[in-house]
């Protein structure tokens, strides 16, 4: 089995809470490895690259929004003017361009084995109402996706962490250059593998 990267980056409410150190301590802790880590302003440009421009991706964050919204029986049409889910999740991606510019972000790689399914299990459920106590939104985090639609802004939930292996590579070339990314032996490596 071979070791995977995944991308993590501290989004703006975890910046501004000063809470950087504390959420990069979840990674290490489990012994994942830190192989990049920069401190940048974004540019909008390659916010909008990030965020995939699928249908596929707007439908999915759409429906987050239509589901959520059904279980409290709120009309999207009323609340957003629409309950296409494609066209709610433009919505979303243009809210994400405001909130990823709101301060430096905090980006780094992560190395490990099954490292996606690790640094998804350590971020939580995207919707921080919903993540477990233990994990990083859980634990820092209780936003919600009424209050968050409702005053057009995403869902603030402190972190983004590569969720497929498709991803991975697409994601750390985006915000890495090549000889950003280092390699090095963790001390506690050779006990753990
Ligand atoms: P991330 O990609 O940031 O790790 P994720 O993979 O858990 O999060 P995505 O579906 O990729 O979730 O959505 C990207 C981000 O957009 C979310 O982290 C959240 O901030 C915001 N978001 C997603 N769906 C909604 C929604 N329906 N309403 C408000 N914000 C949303
Ligand atoms: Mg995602």
């Amino acid at each position: 089995m071979d070791p995977q990267q995944a991308l993590i980056i501290i989004k703006p409410d975890a910046v501004q809470r000063g809470l950087m150190g504390k959420i990069l301590k979840r990674f290490e802790d489990v012994g994942l490895k830190i192989v990049a880590f920069k401190f940048e302003w974004a540019d909008r440009e390659k916010i909008i690259a990030h965020y995939p421009e699928t249908d596929e991706w707007f439908g999915k964050v759409g429906q987050r929004t239509l589901k959520n919204y059904g279980a409290k029986g709120l009309e999207a049409k009323e609340m957003l003017g629409t309950d296409d889910p494609v066209a709610i999740g433009k919505m979303v991606k243009s809210w994400l361009i405001d909130y990823m510019s709101e301060s430096p972000l905090l980006f780094a790689v992560v190395e490990g084995y099954e490292t996606i399914h690790i640094v998804r299990k350590l971020c939580g459920d995207t919707n921080p109402m919903n993540a477990l106590p233990g994990t990083i939104r859980g634990d820092f985090s209780h936003d919600n996706i009424d209050l968050a639609n409702g005053r057009r802004r995403p869902l603030r939930n402190i972190i983004h962490g590569t969720d497929a292996v498709e991803e991975a590579s697409k994601e750390i070339n985006l915000w890495f250059r090549p000889e950003e990314l280092h390699t090095y032996a963790r001390a506690d490596e050779e006990i753990m593998f």
